[in-house]
């Protein structure tokens, strides 16, 4: 018997075979604009200064690599919910805490399993589009997946339509929201739109997980935590990922959490204690490292100060490089169509360029981007904005 004969192979993630073509692309004014991690001027993901500083402490000061707790480093754990819901939020003293993931994606499956495990029968209600891993995540947790409108095919953000669907939601299911610079799409809710949101989830008893990987890239650290603030102070209970993957730059590092606002004190104890019984099938402890990075740099003044002056400099990098596109456009006569990429916030965008659009693009210029016509706008350089506008407009245009 060979037992792994019956097995298929899984197509690889099309993000990653994208990023096969580019590297092997021989064109040297090939652009990449498909795997999302932000880039500086230089092409590079750049590891904050604060974050190396940071570094250098742990080395001299680091004791043990003994396990840290199921809950993850409760220093870095209590600085990362004040940083989520901000420093003086009430909840904070005994009915919000957070458990430390393997990134966000760690905290997203920790949360799902909670879902199948503890709240069994419930569905969950993801945008349409959304980043396609939750999808596969909440499926892999044996969770039922529904989706709500989001964007349409006209490319713009349908409220109206979002609303009406999660209006039809069962009572008491689970709707994940985007907090801030919505993967794929670029296309974030206003407050107005999100108080409108909060009262369908109050009329329908739903449970909101936010999902909260950009924290810093949209309008600021305390602008891009408005919906969560929002939804912890007007509802009994909020499920929230955060993720320091992009903030901190720490991507491999793997440093997220679950937090979880309750509405006592007993009921937070009585789910952190499900969370540490489920994370410990999943990874036991999480990794220590880059919690420690965060917890050093948001507990100190200066280190904190630098992070946040390198955060403020990478979201405004991406910013200008969204105007920049739409004044070079402007020269081919498209401002007005891609007037949307100075309204989106964070690294993508959905340009609204179509798969054909998209694959001329590649073929024909090296500009690489994801089919869907989604581009990580912290890939653009600045001094290349025309050669890239002149090719845009020749797909548009032929
Ligand atoms: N949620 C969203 C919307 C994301 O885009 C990402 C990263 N691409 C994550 C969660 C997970 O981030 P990580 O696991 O790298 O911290």
């Amino acid at each position: 018997m060979r037992h792994f004969q019956p097995i298929a192979r899984v197509p690889g993630d099309p993000i990653l075979s994208l990023m096969d073509a580019y590297r092997a692309d021989r064109n040297p004014a090939k652009l990449d604009l498909g795997v999302g991690v932000y880039k500086d001027a230089q092409g590079l993901t750049p590891i904050p200064r604060a974050v190396k500083l940071a570094e250098q402490r742990l080395l001299d000061s680091e004791t043990s690599k003994s396990y840290i707790g199921g809950h993850g480093d409760a220093l870095f754990g209590s600085l990362l919910s004040q940083l989520v819901l901000g420093a003086d939020n009430p909840l904070l003293a005994n009915r919000a805490a957070a458990t430390q993931t393997p990134g966000g994606t760690g905290a997203l499956r920790l949360a799902g399993e909670f879902i199948a495990q503890c709240l069994p029968g419930r569905s969950i209600w993801l945008s349409d589009p959304t980043w396609p891993i939750h999808e596969s995540i909440f499926a892999a947790a044996g969770v039922r997946v529904g989706q709500y409108p989001y964007v349409g095919t006209d490319n713009r953000l349908n409220v109206e339509a979002m609303l009406a669907a999660l209006s039809h939601v069962p009572q008491g299911d689970v709707v994940l929201l985007h907090a801030c610079c919505h993967n794929p799409t670029g296309f974030d809710l206003s407050p107005r739109d999100w108080k409108r949101v909060l009262e369908v989830v109050k009329a329908r008893e739903l449970l909101p997980l936010i999902d909260f990987a950009y924290q810093g890239f949209g309008d600021g650290l305390a602008q891009d935590a408005f919906a969560v603030r929002l939804f912890a102070a007007e509802l009994p209970e909020v499920l929230i990922t955060s993720s320091c993957s992009k903030n901190f730059g720490l991507y491999r590092e793997r440093t997220g959490a679950l937090i979880v606002c309750a509405e006592q004190a007993e009921k937070l104890q009585d789910v952190r204690s499900q969370l540490a019984f489920i994370a410990r099938n999943l990874w036991s402890t999480p990794p220590a490292h880059g919690a420690a990075v965060v917890a050093t740099i948001l507990a100190d003044c200066n280190l904190r100060a630098a992070w946040s002056n390198e955060l403020d400099s990478m979201r405004q990098r991406i910013a200008q490089l969204r105007t920049g596109l739409v004044s070079a456009l402007q020269t081919h006569g498209l401002a007005e169509r891609f007037a949307h990429l100075v309204v989106q916030r964070g690294m993508f965008s959905y340009t609204g360029l179509s798969a054909l659009q998209v694959s001329r693009l590649r073929d024909e210029f090296s500009v690489y981007m994801v089919g869907s016509g989604r581009a990580n706008m912290a890939g653009l350089d600045a001094e290349r904005l025309d050669q890239l506008a002149s090719a845009i407009a020749r797909v548009c245009n032929d």
